[in-house]
């Protein structure tokens, strides 16, 4: 049977590779590395291609997504401040959840104390980013009352960088970690088992030589997926940063003026548009729209093609400098990036292969 557009087109094998240049870069510094599954909603094929890269962890902001990955013998690990009405099923569903306020701490260990569970936290430091994390200066005291609940094993610290505030990990915020840690250890006795360093955009210090030789531990979503890393947003070389397209199909092509004819009001969105006269233009309209994308966010392979705009759920595009003669049915490829990558796979619209 032949594809159902629009659709995400998966290459497992890139991912793998992907995984495993990274995890081998990361692995020469003493580093593991947690494979974040988020930005694919945890698609299984995906997870187990990461798996196989070897990533010593799955770690997802979303219980649902922990969930679809039980089966898989590897640790899951939840990323996202637990809600407390969740905590149930944090208890039941990781084995290792993020963690930055006393309230949800303790009644994690309430429920973890019913189901004969300890369970393993590792503690949120913010080093200036501004998302989560306990603001350093009451730090020994909150953990001096984690240590004291019974159903809880602090088994690392964690920061988490380049989110929200976009700060950049360097010496100087990693080097925090590492007193934080340090000043732990001589002031509550507490010697962590891991100290988790950041996501994607910590990785140009695992390559250039630089990253704190404490850090043991990295959580890995977009520099795997897409072979970026996102301190810089370079290209990480000897990654493939396509292993993700989203491809759409052609429903109707036809030579049309660049320019709306008439009283020009607002569009779907409620935007007042801007038009360039361009002339008589070579039109392709694909089923496809910001229900299942990001337009912003999508990068035809065809260089000659240009996205003009999108509704709901038609994308068009000026295919007049094209070298190839499309026609209707034709499918149109795409590369994506986060944004993008993370509407397409969300979307229930977008059909997903794999291979
Ligand atoms: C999403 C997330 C990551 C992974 O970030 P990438 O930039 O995709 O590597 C790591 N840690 C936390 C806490 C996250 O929420």
């Amino acid at each position: 049977m032949g594809k159902k557009y629009p659709c995400m087109e998966v290459d497992l094998n890139k991912i793998t590779h992907n995984t495993r240049f990274i995890v081998s870069k990361c692995k020469e510094k003493g580093i593991d590395v947690f494979g974040v599954t988020k930005v694919f909603c945890a698609n299984i094929p995906i997870v187990k291609a990461m798996i196989k890269g070897g990533i010593v962890g799955v770690a997802d902001a979303r219980i649902k997504n922990l969930i679809k990955m039980q089966e898989l013998p590897i640790p899951k690990v939840l990323l996202r401040i637990p809600e407390i009405s969740e905590a149930y099923n944090v208890i039941k569903y990781s084995d290792i959840s993020f963690n930055s306020e006393y309230k949800t701490i303790e009644k994690l260990s309430e429920v973890a104390a019913k189901q004969g569970s300890i369970h393993k936290i590792i503690l949120m430091v913010d080093l200036g980013d501004l998302r989560e994390g306990i603001w350093e200066n009451n730090i020994v005291a909150v953990t001096k009352k984690i240590m004291k609940l019974s159903n809880i094993d602090v088994i690392g610290i964690g920061t988490n960088l380049t989110c929200y505030g976009g700060i950049i990990p360097n010496d100087d915020n990693l080097g925090e970690l590492v007193n934080i840690k340090n000043m732990l250890k001589n002031e509550v006795g507490l010697d962590f088992k891991i100290i988790s360093g950041g996501n994607s955009s910590s990785l140009y210090k695992v390559f250039d030589g630089t990253i704190p030789k404490e850090i043991n531990n990295l959580r890995i979503g977009e520099a795997i997926v897409l072979g970026r890393e996102t301190a810089y947003g370079k290209h990480i070389e000897g990654c493939y940063c396509d292993a993700f397209t989203i491809k759409g199909e052609i429903v109707e092509i036809k030579q049309k003026p660049s320019v709306p004819i008439g009283t020009i009001g607002k569009d779907a969105f409620g935007n007042i548009p801007h038009f360039e006269d361009k002339g008589i233009m070579k039109r392709a309209i694909v089923a496809l729209g910001r229900q299942d994308v990001n337009i912003d966010g999508m990068f035809p392979y065809d260089k000659n093609i240009e996205i003009l705009g999108a509704s709901s759920d038609h994308l068009i595009l000026d295919v007049t400098n094209s070298y190839k003669e499309y026609n209707v049915g034709d499918v149109i490829d795409f590369n994506v990036d986060y944004g993008c990558l993370l509407r397409a796979m969300t979307s229930e619209y977008v059909n997903k292969y794999y291979k």
